[in-house]
């Protein structure tokens, strides 16, 4: 007879598939419902706590299955739908379902994506992930990289990678004091904010940030761009890194990608490309003009877990030449005994990135990938971008509603009460305050979520659609709503202002 430790961690087999049915479920049951359920809990954090108790953590443990029972209905019942369609907010997509089944079976597996040793068929999974990224996005299948947690890491990883390919050689061992020459990045003004904490974890100081102004079309002044590198080359800085934006946060505007990249070769800059939305949208035959220059990239920062729908964290870092993650995250210490990278043999992804044990997140990105196909893939994102447009265009024939910018899948508007005087400063100040107070209220009214861009001063609506469940009776019922509740908010805020509360 076997003998086994007496071990309740262990789930045997027959509990395991008891236990996982149900929970498999109670999950599919929750997918089916999502768009009956409120979009979110509307119960405080405090009421949250009370309910969640706050007893210490048990000494003694308790069954798999009762956990799993009541934490399901936990989730279920108090948290935030982004895979209901009427979810619009930041740039959260609802997650395609194969991505959970890839997580249970990545988390069964347990491979430690860090060395190939340590997870052999999972290494070549991500590496072939990677691939077929570049090709999804049109640059050249012969970029290397890396997946990480999200768009954040995703540039952090560039921007190292940036910095040891273009500062001194001995940056690696002096760190900036080697270099007497302050080592400049330049990025437009709408450049999201993972470029100061990228100065600040790399020791450069957010006053290494040249944030270049917009222009008319609200994309990086290129022209402003070279003047400011000629002046801090004068200054007798150091230029090192150029980002492009593919996709800016608040309105999807892409910068010209082509200018920059010039720009960048004439000036030997490193020409990084944080498309962590909207690279994706590359594939798209009609926008592939907007993307022009994509292929100049030395590295570009995508997110997975936006456009491509896949369950939380998956980002991407690829690089056009991957020697430069190797010269940047290797350091070859003798107790790893990992053979070196060659071309088509092993490779080691602690040796590419931050992270030394690494999860099998490669595997919901790949598996969705070939589940679409790149067709599949297109016309998902098509029809997110007509709905923005149909958000966008309805918001036009609405009398109480302006539209403000449609780019992408992203709409802004404006909620603006009948028959308002919209002239002078006080009435545009009083539009922001009621703007803001109603994206608040939309969020916590459970019905529809959205967030905000301030656009030329102008604080909107702001809608993003990276949702495959929305459809145009969702965006319609929306508008209706948005409406709603911009009436509610404006008299709510008007009898404040009367009981002088304003
Ligand atoms: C979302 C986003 C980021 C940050 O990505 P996370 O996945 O949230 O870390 C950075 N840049 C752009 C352009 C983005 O859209």
């Amino acid at each position: 007879m076997e003998i086994k430790r007496e071990n309740p961690i262990e789930i045997n087999k027959a509990d395991f598939k008891k236990i996982g049915y149900k929970l498999i479920d109670s999950i599919s049951d929750y997918l089916d419902d999502i768009s009956k359920k409120p979009l979110t809990t509307s119960k405080s954090p405090k009421e949250l706590q009370q309910i969640l108790g706050n007893q210490s953590l048990p000494e003694n443990g308790l069954p798999a299955e009762q956990l799993l029972s009541t934490t399901s209905k936990l989730l279920f019942d108090y948290s935030l739908f982004n895979g209901h369609p009427k979810f619009f907010g930041f740039i959260t997509s609802s997650a395609a379902p194969i991505g959970a089944l890839a997580d249970l079976l990545a988390a069964s597996i347990n491979a430690n994506v860090g060395g190939q040793i340590l997870s052999p068929i999972a290494t070549e999974i991500e590496k072939q992930t990677i691939r077929w990224l570049a090709e999804f996005i049109g640059v050249s299948p012969n970029y290397g990289g890396i997946l990480v947690s999200g768009g954040n890491m995703a540039n952090f990883t560039a921007f190292l990678a940036a910095r040891t390919a273009k500062a001194p050689k001995s940056i690696k061992e002096d760190g900036l004091s080697s270099t007497s020459n302050k080592l400049i990045t330049y990025c437009s003004k709408s450049t999201h904010t993972w470029i100061d904490k990228a100065a600040i974890l790399f020791g450069h100081g957010t006053k290494s940030i040249r944030w270049i102004p917009t222009d008319s079309s609200n994309k990086m002044d290129t022209i402003i761009l070279e003047q400011t590198i000629k002046d801090d080359i004068k200054k007798g800085h150091q230029p090192f890194m150029v980002v492009g934006t593919a996709g800016d946060v608040s309105t999807g505007i892409v910068d010209n990608l082509e200018t920059i990249a010039v720009i960048c070769k004439s000036n030997d800059l490193w020409f990084h490309i944080d498309g962590a939305y909207g690279a994706p949208a590359a594939v798209i035959p009609e926008l592939k003009s907007l993307f022009n220059g994509i292929k100049e990239a030395d590295s570009i920062a995508l997110d997975p877990h936006k456009w491509l729908y896949s369950p939380l964290e998956a980002g991407c870092t690829l690089v056009k030449n991957p020697k430069h993650l190797i010269d940047t995250y290797s350091s070859h210490p003798e107790y790893y005994n990992f053979s070196l990278t060659e071309e088509g043999g092993s490779l080691n992804y602690f040796e590419y990135g931050l992270q030394n044990s690494r999860g099998f997140r490669a595997l919901k990105v790949w598996l969705a990938l070939q589940q679409m196909g790149s067709k599949g893939y297109v016309k998902l994102m098509k029809e997110d971008i007509e709905l923005s447009k149909y958000f966008y265009n309805l918001a036009k024939k609405n009398t109480e509603l302006e539209p403000i910018t449609q780019n992408l899948s992203i709409a802004t508007l404006r909620y603006i009460p009948e028959n308002f005087q919209q002239n002078g400063k006080k009435n545009e100040t009083y539009l922001n305050t009621l703007n803001e107070a109603l994206v608040t209220a939309l969020q916590n009214s459970g019905e529809m979520f959205l967030s905000n861009a301030i656009v030329v001063n102008k604080y909107c609506l702001r809608t993003c659609i990276v949702n495959f469940r929305t459809t145009k009776k969702d965006i319609e019922e929306s508008i209706k709503i948005i409406v709603k509740e911009g009436r509610k908010t404006h008299i709510k805020l008007q009898n404040e202002e009367h009981q002088g509360k304003v």
